[in-house]
């Protein structure tokens, strides 16, 4: 059964590029047959408000979408994806990382043999990192690459599959990612995996500005004993500038263009779905 979801962040109202993205899946979806999800991610609680996830729905359905109830929230399902997190801890493939983001900026910037475009770090020794807890300070969870390259004998064997094809995975190129943010106790990509399989995710449909994340989603399902989907990235809408729409460059919303008395049809028609 061939099942695909959508999965905005509430950090803001949703513009055209989340349209295309979301009408992409959702008509793949009907024309196969299959199932579409519609998936809250909300880990950042800082970041998300509910009113923004009622005004998902609300966009979505103006869109004339439909998708299975209940939604799920990210934010209501922390056990699995700690869970998740225990299962790496507790096989060596985590550690502590208690720099900031700036520090590990720097000490990439100023490596020994020139700037590295990855990190890779490394556990504390264990005095100093009793000594760090001890002291109350923050940290997040990195996956150790090297631990997992050891875990699963190398990476040679390793593909994601986009289409249908098979490509050699890269999730070398990735470096150390955090797993679970000091923050908020997760992290993006371990939510990801974990819900795409959880929910049956057979096809991953998104943006080709999350291409390159998927090797890095690869390796964890690979660690994490996980179904392998099949990707698909599409294009990236852009505007008659030929800019992206971003959420950070005000993109008009999909309620301001309701607002103008564009039709969903209008609207649907112009992104190239009937
Ligand atoms: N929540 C992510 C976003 O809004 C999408 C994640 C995904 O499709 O894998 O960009």
């Amino acid at each position: 059964m061939f099942v695909t979801r959508f999965a905005p962040s509430p950090t803001g109202r949703l513009h055209r590029g989340h349209a295309f993205s979301a009408l992409t899946a959702f008509e793949a979806a009907r024309r196969q047959g299959g199932r579409f999800i519609l998936r809250i991610e909300d880990i950042d609680r800082t970041r998300c408000r509910p009113e923004f996830e009622a005004g998902i729905l609300e966009d979505l359905a103006w869109l004339g979408l439909s998708w299975e109830n209940p939604v799920r929230r990210q934010s209501d399902h922390m056990d699995d994806y700690h869970r998740a997190l225990q299962s790496l801890i507790d096989r060596g493939l985590a550690y502590r990382c208690f720099r900031t983001r700036k520090e590990i900026a720097q000490a990439m910037a100023s490596a020994p043999h020139g700037p590295e475009p990855i990190w890779i770090g490394a556990p504390l020794p264990a005095t100093e990192e009793a000594e760090r807890l001890a002291r109350g300070e923050a940290f997040a969870w990195r996956l150790s690459l090297g631990a997992a390259r050891k875990a699963l004998g190398g990476f040679d064997h390793l593909a994601v599959l986009e289409q249908g094809i098979a490509y050699p995975a890269r999730p070398d190129l990735a470096g150390d990612i955090v797993l679970a943010r000091k923050d908020v106790g997760v992290a993006y990509h371990l939510a990801v995996v974990v819900d795409d399989a959880l929910q049956g995710v057979t096809q991953v449909i998104r943006g080709e500005d999350l291409k390159d994340v998927t090797h890095i989603q690869r390796l964890l399902q690979a660690l994490l004993d996980l179904p392998a989907p099949d990707y698909s990235h599409h294009r990236l809408l852009t505007d008659a500038d030929g800019r992206r729409f971003a959420k950070r460059d005000r993109a008009e919303t999909l309620a301001d263009l309701r607002d103008r008395g564009i039709s969903a049809e209008t609207l649907r028609r112009e992104m190239g779905f009937d």
